[in-house]
């Protein structure tokens, strides 16, 4: 945990919750991938937090940045990257975004199914397609659903369809879902991989790259697996699969880039009960699902969370949100245990929450500011 971000919250004055996050562990994060899959490239998802910060120094570090729409792709822009850093994954593409990324010089695009390539064959000829493929994300705590990816046996279909459109077939893609505790999630999916690449030779067409996504899991209560557990596992599922003709590979690290360098601080606006003699006390802090605290939808992420208290024996609570939604509520049907001593007005701390929440805060839901960010 942060002493930098601790005596930067000592020093705050102003009002709100907010998120702080530490480029120094940002740097660590980027180092651990580097250095523990060496022949692989870091491409940033930028989605998990693209404050400037992030992205300037992540830059200056020598990533590449994966990016799903074109306001994304000028965000990494504007650090100074080039266009050739950049990879545009998202499936779902206006045609005329595709026009405009390539005019700025991406030629780097996710695909899974005919209908996208075609797009990309008129608004960005020549380019780079990969296919991404369905993965079932089983072990993932933030799984991805059948909305992105084709089955495994169409992507040839698609890569063919590109090549001969003239497009460059480059490669397949996959996601094994986000916070994938399952090492073993790689090798499944990078068995079906090499089955589109055999599959391909045999049609005449080399592919060169698999994008083995994102899914590096950040500490929340969970202790996970490090980056070079990570990176062992999927370099011998490498081998195991492809054998001595290793593909270039990519990784899309997002959560496992920046969760752990975040902390948010948050206040207690309320504890009571709701009939006297309830053992469960329902604990509202001035953060919730709508200002930042989104992946607690379904209680799919717990967050630590520390309280000037901790020590203290402790009780279950209801953990709720300040807005009228009902639905705001983070955890109820798994109570979080608080300290019995908690009370209004404290001070909480929600730690590894650098990923997935300033930009899924709401505008301004009942009146309640954007989740305040800085990065220090
Ligand atoms: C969201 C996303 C990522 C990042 O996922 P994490 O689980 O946060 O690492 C990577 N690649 C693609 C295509 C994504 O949509």
């Amino acid at each position: 945990m942060s002493e930098r971000i601790r005596e930067f919250l000592r020093r705050r004055d102003e009002d709100g919750p907010c998120v702080v996050v530490d480029l120094d562990i940002v740097r660590d994060n980027y180092h651990a991938f580097a250095r523990s899959l060496p022949d692989t490239s870091v491409y940033y998802a930028v989605k998990a937090n693209p404050a400037p910060e992030i992205l300037s120094l992540l830059e200056s570090l020598g990533s590449c940045f994966d990016c799903a729409s074109v306001g994304e792709i000028e965000m990494v822009l504007a650090t100074g990257a080039s266009a050739d850093r950049i990879s545009y994954g998202n499936t779902i593409k206006k045609e005329k975004d595709i026009a405009k990324a390539y005019a700025y010089g991406v030629r780097l695009f996710a695909v899974d199914c005919v209908e996208e390539v075609d797009k990309i064959a008129r608004s960005a000829p020549g380019s780079r397609v990969f296919c991404r493929v369905l993965c079932d994300g089983i072990g993932a705590e933030w799984p991805l659903s059948r909305k992105f990816g084709c089955d495994a046996d169409m992507a040839p279909d698609v890569l063919e369809y590109a090549h001969r459109l003239g497009l460059q077939a480059y490669g397949v893609s996959f996601h094994v879902g986000s916070q994938q505790a399952n090492l073993e999630a790689w090798d499944l999916a990078l068995a079906m991989a090499a089955g589109v690449f055999k599959e391909m030779a045999l049609r005449g067409i080399d592919l060169k790259m698999v994008n083995m996504g994102g899914g590096f899991p950040t500490r929340y209560l969970k202790d996970v697996p490090g980056v070079p557990t990570y990176g062992t596992a999927i370099f011998e599922a490498l081998c195991k699969h492809f054998g001595n003709r290793l593909p270039s590979t990519i990784i899309e690290p997002g959560r496992g880039m920046v969760g752990n360098a975040g902390m948010i601080e948050a206040e207690v606006v309320l504890i009571s009960r709701k009939s006297a003699d309830d053992e469960i006390r329902w604990v509202y802090l001035d953060i919730g699902k709508f200002s930042g605290l989104a992946e607690t939808m379904d209680e799919a992420i717990r967050y630590p969370i520390r309280t000037p208290k901790d020590g203290d024996r402790t009780a279950p609570c209801v953990l709720a949100g300040p807005t009228c939604d009902s639905v705001d509520v983070m955890y109820e049907k798994t109570p979080y245990e608080l300290p019995v001593s908690l009370s209004i007005g404290d001070k909480i701390l929600i730690e590894a929450c650098g990923a997935y929440t300033t930009t899924y805060s709401t505008v301004s839901f009942n009146g309640f500011a954007p989740l305040a960010s800085h990065v220090i």
